[in-house]
């Protein structure tokens, strides 16, 4: 298999394998009990929630561990429109926005609150005028992802960070997909990550809190994560979290060099005919989210088994419904449907890279010589 999908997931880092190892064999004491074992374990929980910290670089806050970064962006959501001050009953998103905070938007909106889900422009981008226009002293906060999934554009998150401060707002963002990846701005004032996406094991994400602006707690019970988050944390995922964290910090510029040069071999082996959807300047390089007119891809995935890629459309379901960030950048459901995200890192050689891209070329040539 040739793995072109880092933003479905990326591969465990055989240096969290290693660092992960120990807690998950040997030692298993609860780390909120009060042994000398559980005192050990929940000082292995409290080193790697500090390289989780320092990776999210932000001063003046905090991380607390949840399930997945889906779990963080619900807390700080729900939570937050709990402790809203009076009058404060307005969310402000980005129709781009990922499942979790879209859904989360949903859910609040069925309970009274006004959801405004702002549009992009055909390059992925919010037009910050946009947002100044929707701010008023009703909006509680403001949710705007780093870097999207789907296509790759990085939004200007301290803009849209200072523009939901003036108006009294504060600020959350989705930065899943930037993490580790690119430096993230000051100003959010809640950030959402997960481990999966940086070489860590799945099941663990975060949430960073700037010291004031917690949630209410959203997973009640046993008060572990200072009463905020409840759960025994599992020391051998936070461990890997925070391995792969201080990883990916040591070489977050090797990495985006890698990137950027697998970028551009890919672009070459493409070849002619290709569009890349959402901004070319404002993006991360490791997302190439591609369309090339007429093309099926499902068909695609279909016959390209021995490479890993995503599509446009969510045809494994059967419904082939476009997916909602192509069509808020304009595309239509033909245009979707012959959409395919190519996503590599930093275990993609180029070799693979660019034979992928060949084939890949090479079945979208036969596609179109097919018959009607
Ligand atoms: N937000 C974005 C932008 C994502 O890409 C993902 C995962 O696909 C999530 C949130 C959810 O992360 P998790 O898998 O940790 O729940």
């Amino acid at each position: 298999m040739i793995y072109l999908d880092y933003q479905a997931t990326t591969p465990v880092a055989p240096e969290v394998a290693e660092a992960m190892r120990p807690w998950a064999e040997e030692w298993f004491a609860n780390p909120h009990s009060p042994s000398r074992w559980g005192r050990e374990a929940d000082a292995a929980i409290d080193h790697a929630r500090r390289e989780v910290e320092e990776l999210i670089g932000l001063g003046g806050g905090s991380v607390a561990f949840t399930g997945s970064a889906t779990e963080a962006i619900n807390w700080a959501l729900k939570g937050s429109v709990e402790r809203a001050p009076p009058g404060r009953d307005r969310i402000i998103t980005l129709a781009t926005e990922h499942a979790a905070v879209l859904d989360s938007c949903e859910w609040l909106s069925e309970r009274g609150i006004e959801v405004v889900a702002l549009p992009v422009g055909g390059d992925g981008l919010l037009d910050l005028a946009t947002l100044e226009d929707a701010l008023d002293e009703r909006v509680l906060l403001v949710a705007a992802m780093q870097v999207n999934n789907e296509i790759g554009v990085i939004q200007r998150v301290d803009e849209i960070a200072a523009l939901a401060h003036a108006a009294g707002a504060i600020m959350l963002c989705d930065a899943v997909q930037g993490f580790g990846r690119i430096d993230l701005p000051e100003g959010p004032d809640m950030v959402a990550v997960s481990a999966h996406k940086i070489h860590g094991p799945k099941g663990i994400g975060a949430l960073w809190m700037r010291d004031g602006a917690e949630p209410a707690p959203f997973v009640h019970g046993g008060g572990q994560e200072r009463g905020m988050r409840s759960g025994t944390l599992s020391p051998a995922l936070c461990v890997g979290f925070g391995a792969a964290a201080s990883l990916a910090r040591e070489r977050m510029t090797r990495d985006f060099d890698h990137v950027q040069n697998l970028s551009h071999l890919a672009r070459t082996a493409l070849g002619r005919g290709w569009t890349i959807n959402g901004s070319l300047q404002w993006r991360y390089p490791g997302n190439l989210n591609i369309r090339r007119g007429g093309l099926d891809g499902a068909r695609m995935l279909a016959d390209l088994r021995a490479i890993a890629f995503s599509l446009g459309s969510a045809c494994a379901s059967g419904s082939g419904r476009p997916s909602h960030v192509l069509r808020a950048i304009g595309l239509d459901y033909r245009a979707a449907r012959s959409s395919l995200r190519l996503g590599f890192g930093r275990y993609t050689q180029s070799e693979d890279l660019v034979a992928a891209c060949r084939l890949i070329d090479q079945a979208a040539d036969a596609q179109e010589n097919l018959p009607e």
